[in-house]
């Protein structure tokens, strides 16, 4: 079997125009062409999961609240410390647990029994852990070699009063509810969902729900569940306008009823390319703006963006691989920047690829990659054939192997740039 995979032909490479835009210059002007939505609301935490922070939220006071212990242990004055080789004898005189004070001062010579979390005792600063020290009814032997200040929490150092729990554009999960939540906020001001439109063009699509089987030539509309599953993944409300024929009329009166649903952008896909049978870009100019470009990537070239009414309008390519590549590559971003998302990329880092990769100079290529740990070390393979209609090479994948413009062929042990598609969302 061949170490190499061999890019199959396809329709992208009917010409080699000299006019291809580069990625991140489609990407920038794509990103310059929307504006982050104003509206906001206020919902109590519980139902903020998902939504994106429009206002910083500060800490009205400091998380720890009170210096406290970070261990079960017995909390004494550092000066009471013994030297290395040495041991001191304290006298237990109480205990604290979190919630519940110690009964008094500690004074030289004395020790106080604490549980984690417990508000350290007024004249201690350090903790000796529990398996360090001996326990003789009140008698506490101490071992040398602790240190001053040990296992202490001290008071605001998670968070200072004043402090920014989380800002203004972040997209609110687990850990920043908890932050949230830490500083006694009980609600929080997010920006409000987005609807957006979704059509599939094709006289060949069939709707999954029709019942009818498949005549020659007709193909199920997957694009749709695709995309219906990755906005419902960022919180979006997908107004369903089904399949739209390839006709100028229909297309047209599919375009103004999306505008006029008053969603935040219209996606479609399909249709986008230049032939006689793709009406998407030329129904954008005739009543809207259109901004057409033949991006420099593979899978996803065609991509025709724009407005209808106030709606910016993400025109896709068909093959279902190049429209899941040209949504997370070009729509997710604008989408975030929508909803107000200030960090819009998705993360990505190098590893080394384990077997050769067909790559043509002048464009980036987005290849369906699987990275695994072998021996410790992580490392990325091809999944194989790159055909932009093969929607199983991402199914089998778990991230894009991303292949830059100036970038040729892979040879086995070369680094290359992945995007975990778990880093996508
Ligand atoms: P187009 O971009 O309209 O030229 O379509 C390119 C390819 O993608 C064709 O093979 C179409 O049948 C296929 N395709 C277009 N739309 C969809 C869809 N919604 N679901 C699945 N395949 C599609
Ligand atoms: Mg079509």
């Amino acid at each position: 079997m061949s170490e190499r995979f061999e890019p199959q032909p396809s329709c992208e490479d009917r010409d080699e125009a000299p006019d291809l835009m580069p990625v991140a210059s489609a990407r920038a002007a794509l990103l310059d062409s929307v504006s982050g939505v104003t509206a906001t609301e206020s919902l109590p935490l519980h139902a903020a999961v998902g939504r994106v922070l429009a206002e910083d939220v500060l800490a009205e006071f400091a998380v720890p609240g009170h210096d406290n212990s970070a261990m079960d242990g017995f909390a004494l004055r550092a000066g009471d410390l013994p030297t290395n080789d040495t041991t001191a004898e304290l006298e237990i005189v109480g205990s604290a647990w979190a919630g519940r004070l110690a009964p008094c001062r500690v004074e030289v010579g004395q020790a106080i029994q604490v549980a984690t979390g417990a508000v350290m005792p007024e004249g201690a600063d350090t903790v000796v852990i529990q398996e360090r020290v001996h326990v003789d009814g009140r008698r506490l032997t101490v071992l040398g070699g602790e240190a001053v200040g040990a296992n202490v929490r001290r008071a605001g150092e998670d968070l200072a009063v004043g402090a920014v729990v989380v800002a203004a554009g972040v997209r609110l999960g687990p850990a920043e509810l908890g932050a949230v939540a830490s500083v006694g906020v009980e609600q929080v001001v997010v920006t409000r969902s987005l609807r957006v439109a979704l059509l599939s063009t094709g006289n060949e699509l069939v709707s999954l729900h029709s019942g009818a089987a498949l005549a020659p030539g007709q193909v199920f509309d997957s694009n749709r569940q695709c995309l219906l599953a990755a906005l419902a993944l960022i919180g979006v409300e997908v107004v369903d306008f089904g399949i739209i024929p390839d006709d100028a009329e229909a297309t047209r009166d599919a375009f103004l009823r999306a505008s006029e649903a008053g969603v935040d952008a219209i996606i479609a896909t399909g249709g986008a390319s230049v032939s006689e049978a793709d009406h998407v870009a030329r129904t954008l100019r005739e009543i809207g703006e259109l901004t057409f470009w033949r991006v420099a990537m593979r899978p996803g070239r065609p991509l025709a963006t724009g407005l209808v009414g106030h709606a910016p309008f993400f025109g896709l390519p068909g093959n279902p691989v190049a429209a899941l590549v040209s949504y997370y590559q070009f729509v997710l971003p604008a989408l975030k920047k929508i909803m107000g998302m200030r960090d819009l990329y998705s993360p990505s880092f190098k590893v080394q690829c384990s077997n050769a990769l067909k790559k043509s100079v002048g464009r980036v290529e987005y290849q369906r990659g699987v990275l695994s740990t072998q021996s410790g070390e992580i490392q990325v393979r091809s999944t194989g054939r790159q055909g932009a209609g093969r929607l199983s090479s991402m199914v089998q994948a778990n991230c894009f192997i991303v292949l830059g413009e100036t970038q040729g062929s892979i040879e086995p042990g070369d680094w290359v740039e992945v995007q975990p598609f778990d880093g996508l969302v």
